[in-house]
């Protein structure tokens, strides 16, 4: 069964609420050189639309 947040969650690429329904939500981690990290929410649709060809093929796991 796939982790389920308490929480309403945002879509960071398009503001609206994404639901907890397969394949959403999906997580994106953004890190820096000096190691901190931050994750972000969003549709798995959004990702795929906001990422170049090239990357959006090495998307594995969606
Ligand atoms: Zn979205």
């Amino acid at each position: 069964m796939a982790q389920r947040w308490p929480l309403k969650l945002m879509c960071c690429f398009c503001g609206d609420t994404v639901e907890q329904e397969h394949p959403d939500p999906c997580t994106i981690v953004v890190s820096n050189v000096d190691d901190h990290w931050q994750q972000f929410y969003c549709h798995v649709a959004c990702i795929q639309e906001h990422l170049v060809k090239s990357a959006r093929d090495e998307l594995r796991i969606l």
